[in-house]
């Protein structure tokens, strides 16, 4: 049932999309998000069931959000989540779900996600040389991640993206070997800036190569054109090759262009926390209300009191930038 409220926050806007982290765990230690020493996962009784996940999914659909994305930790090591995600899809109302993952497990069940009601998936790759992989991730694992990326496009997981981050130093060589892997895949690639959401603390400003920096790259060899878009909210610029090759670049800019003014997002942990921005410092517990069985009027006064709070906009760019005590693996990206 769709309430006749909608989840507005104080500065005028509208909340349509809901990204929930589903564990906190993952199976790899890219340098820029996870620790590589051992990590303290959230003890299982601490981390939403699917019951709690659902309950909730269907409370943020009721108030007019429209997309859900699943996300980690990595999602695809919380067993059986095929099931979670028949059960979201079959959410009324709901016209977007979506899941990000680094694709270690997509190879085999691609084709039951698309299924059980997947429409889209992400994929993480930042590096399309074996050992520089590898030295991201703390994994060998290449060649596992692009036949899971194969297999995704093969189930008409369409379409199929690929967030990498650009960095300084780091991939900065590789932007072109990915308009490439794009056109022949017919992927959508993303260049996300690096944001400071980092466990080791290694971010740097100048470690961020701009959205621009890749594109005008990219424009030299394979010119591209925009793609128009009529959702302001959207987080990627998008272009789109002249030559008319399949594929997409996108960009993601949030150091060099923020987009906050147009954020529709909010976050739910997977130990059950609210979070109104990536960049929060605080965190709302709808968890407790959940566990003491709290009646639904609480639980929707809890969420629209929460959207009330969301933050006007991040401040990377600020002097004073505080950097989050939880990292992205923890937050759900
Ligand atoms: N494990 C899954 C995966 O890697 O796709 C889902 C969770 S991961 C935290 C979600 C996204 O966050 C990934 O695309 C990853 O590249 C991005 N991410 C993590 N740390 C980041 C950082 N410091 N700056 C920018 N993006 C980051
Ligand atoms: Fe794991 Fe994804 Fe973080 Fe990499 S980016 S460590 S795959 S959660």
């Amino acid at each position: 049932m769709i309430l006749p409220i909608t989840l507005k926050d104080s500065f005028g806007r509208t909340i349509r999309d809901l990204r929930i982290s589903v564990t906190d765990r993952c199976n790899f230690r890219c340098f820029y998000c996870m620790p590589t020493e051992a990590m303290e996962w959230k003890p299982k009784a601490e981390i939403l069931n699917y019951e709690e996940i659902l309950r909730l999914s269907e409370l943020f659909v009721s108030l007019g959000v429209n997309k859900l994305r699943v996300t980690g930790g990595e999602p695809m090591l919380r067993r059986d989540l095929e099931s979670l995600i028949e059960r979201l899809a079959s959410i009324e109302g709901l016209a977007d779900l979506a899941m990000t993952t680094n694709a270690h497990f997509l190879k085999t069940r691609a084709r039951a996600l698309k299924a059980a009601g997947l429409q889209r998936i992400t994929v993480s790759l930042d590096s399309l040389e074996p050992e520089r992989f590898a030295l991201l991730t703390g994994r060998n694992e290449l060649s596992t991640v692009l036949a899971g990326i194969d297999a995704a496009i093969e189930a008409d997981l369409h379409p199929v993206k690929i967030n990498c981050v650009s960095m300084r130093g780091i991939n900065d060589d590789q932007f072109l070997k990915f308009a490439a892997f794009a056109r022949e895949r017919g992927a959508h690639v993303r260049f996300i800036e690096f944001m400071p959401l980092d466990n080791g603390k290694v971010w740097k400003r100048e470690m961020v190569v701009t959205g621009e920096e890749v594109r005008a790259q990219i424009h030299a060899v394979y010119p591209l054109e925009r793609v128009p878009s009529d959702n302001p909210s959207e987080t990627a610029r998008r272009w789109r090759f002249v030559d008319g090759a399949a594929g997409e670049i996108g960009f993601i800019n949030p150091v060099s262009q923020p987009f906050c003014g147009a954020c529709s997002r909010i976050r739910l942990t997977a130990d059950g926390q609210l979070r109104t921005c990536l960049f929060s410092h605080v965190e709302h517990d709808i968890k407790q209300l959940l566990r003491r069985d709290a009646p639904i009027e609480e639980l929707l006064d809890f969420i629209l009191m929460t959207v009330e709070k969301k933050e006007e906009r991040h401040h990377i760019n600020d002097l004073e930038f505080v950097q989050p005590l939880r990292t992205m693996s923890c937050i759900g990206g």
